[in-house]
């Protein structure tokens, strides 16, 4: 294998971890992106390094890693949840990116069990419906992937117990988006439940728009 090939892979994750942390879906070295490989490299994955500073992020910095988590060169230790990561690549073939963040709306929405019902048009659309919050479990651990993946099922977003959420894409772009997404719908939950009475959508809107989100992943 070509190492030379990772350059453009290392930028696109660097450049997304770069944006995620400008727009506040993180802080300091928290949360981490991946992008699956394209083609016949596609058992592996271009993933955030542990403990670097976005501040500091460069594009070489980024470790691309195979199923075992061995890297594919000698530089760079893999972010703490490479798991989860790894865990969501496989159960979803339709997903060629990963995003997991800290971000401040959706933690607050990950400290109750009942996630967030489908409230807005457009959560249907872009997410798959409700959001779900996984089963609590030790952070960068194989039970935490597991019970994020249930979670996740075939939506977009997921959020994980105690600790913060999860978006996925067909590309980097596409679950950055469902990221920001995920914040302002938690953002506007979190305001709508101190008291105001919350209708959530009509059944037969959610049934339309859970079309329009199946016809969109087929047609990636
Ligand atoms: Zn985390």
């Amino acid at each position: 294998m070509n190492t030379q090939n990772f350059i453009n892979e290392k930028s696109q994750v660097a450049g997304i971890a770069r944006e995620m942390a400008n727009l506040g879906l993180v802080t300091g070295s928290s949360g981490n992106v991946s992008m699956r490989m394209p083609n016949n490299e596609s058992e592996y994955m271009a993933i955030t390094p542990m403990g670097v500073h976005y501040s500091e992020l460069e594009d070489q910095d980024i470790v691309v890693v195979d199923k075992e988590l061995e890297s594919m060169e000698s530089s760079g230790i893999p972010s703490s949840e490479s798991l989860l990561h790894l865990e969501i690549y496989s159960t979803r073939p339709d997903v060629n990116a990963v995003i997991h963040t800290h971000s401040t709306f959706s933690s607050v929405a990950a400290l109750s069990s009942g996630g967030i019902p489908p409230i807005l048009d457009e959560m249907v659309i872009y997410i798959g419906g409700s959001i779900e919050v996984s089963e609590y479990a030790f952070p960068g651990s194989e039970e935490l992937a597991k019970n994020v993946c249930e979670a996740l099922g075939d939506k977009n977003a997921a959020l994980i117990s105690n600790h913060g959420a999860v978006t996925v894409g067909s590309n980097l772009r596409q679950a950055l988006n469902v990221s920001i997404l995920l914040e302002r719908i938690a953002e506007i939950y979190s305001y709508a439940s101190t008291g105001n009475q919350i209708n959530p959508l009509p059944e037969s809107a959610i049934e339309k728009e859970r079309a329009i989100f199946e016809m969109k992943r087929k047609s990636l």
